[in-house]
């Protein structure tokens, strides 16, 4: 929504406060996901380095949310930012709150294509599966375009 590569910068420069960003994939667009009746999303994948506990750093990715104008309408509906824990390095967490790692990321190309730019050989600590064979075994048939950088 708005200037999408705005809030994108802002939210990257935000998570600089809960520790130090040391890649930052290039940015991709991609068709809305879910509800498919909005305008396209960028997409992009960090890696932060953080002595922040997971907990702590899902508060700081709300507040962050919060910040830069996300207000919930619809579940998978129209928001200015989305910021998830893709893995919270080899740590397996299952709370009411946040599961890590993010359940979805198997299924989904707009995920997996910029994480395999940062963290191709990652292995996903509950099947063993590196981002890169996650990404060649995804059956997600959805365009994911290169856009930029930021
Ligand atoms: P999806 O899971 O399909 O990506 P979403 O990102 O649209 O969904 P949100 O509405 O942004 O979902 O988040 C709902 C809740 O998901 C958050 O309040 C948070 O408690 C929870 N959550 C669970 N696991 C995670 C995670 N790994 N990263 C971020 N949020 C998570
Ligand atoms: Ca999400
Ligand atoms: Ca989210």
């Amino acid at each position: 929504m708005g200037a999408r590569e705005d809030l994108l910068r802002e939210a990257v420069a935000m998570l600089r406060h809960a520790g130090t960003v040391y890649s930052v994939s290039p940015v991709y667009e991609t068709q809305a996901w879910g509800l498919t009746d909005q305008p396209d999303f960028l997409n992009l994948a960090l890696e932060l380095h953080t002595l922040t506990p997971p907990a702590l750093l899902l508060h700081m990715i709300h507040d962050i949310e919060k910040s830069l104008g996300r207000e919930r309408v619809v579940h998978w509906g129209m928001r200015s930012i989305d910021i998830d824990i893709l893995f919270y390095g080899s740590e397996i967490i299952n709370t009411d709150t946040l599961t890590v790692p993010h359940p979805h990321m198997p299924r989904r190309r707009f995920v997996l294509i910029p994480l395999a730019d940062i963290a191709p050989d990652y292995i996903h600590p509950v099947t063993g599966l590196s981002v890169q064979d996650m990404l060649n075994s995804c059956e997600d048939t959805q365009a994911v375009a290169l856009w930029g950088r930021l």
